[in-house]
């Protein structure tokens, strides 16, 4: 279901549990404040999700409350995994859906990377 951005973090969305370890993941890398994974259904041959650790649900609610640190972590963490994941070379994507009309299925920020074939036009 798609939510509200404004509501208040949910601390049962599978995100946070996968960041509790209570659900497995395809981990790809790990750091004080990112971790990025497989998404469990991919759109493309490579589709990584990276999201922060702490419990944030949207870029607008991330940017507002995070600290400085967290933020630049976070960054140079899709960074980090789009190089080492050899995405460089052919180019990828950065997608975020945010709040009710984007579709956002789970409520803790994360960033899509998808790669690993022609990507074609944005969605409109
Ligand atoms: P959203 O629509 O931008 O919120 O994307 C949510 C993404 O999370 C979708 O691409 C799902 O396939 C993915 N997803 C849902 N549950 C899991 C999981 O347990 N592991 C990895 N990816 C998941």
């Amino acid at each position: 279901m798609p939510i509200d951005a404004t509501l208040p973090y949910d601390e049962s969305n599978i995100f946070a549990r996968i960041l509790r370890g209570e659900l497995p993941c395809k981990k790809v890398y790990e750091d004080d404040h990112a971790l990025a994974f497989h998404d469990i259904n991919p759109q493309a041959p490579q589709h990584i999700l990276v999201i922060p650790k702490g419990a944030y649900v949207s870029w607008d609610d991330f940017s507002a409350r995070a600290e400085d640190a967290e933020i630049a972590g976070f960054v140079r963490a899709v960074g980090h995994v789009a190089r080492e994941a050899g995405l460089v070379t052919d180019g990828y994507r950065l997608l975020a859906n945010i709040g009710r009309e984007s579709g956002q299925e789970v409520p803790h920020l994360h960033v899509h990377i998808f790669a690993g074939r022609p990507l074609g036009p944005m969605l409109a």
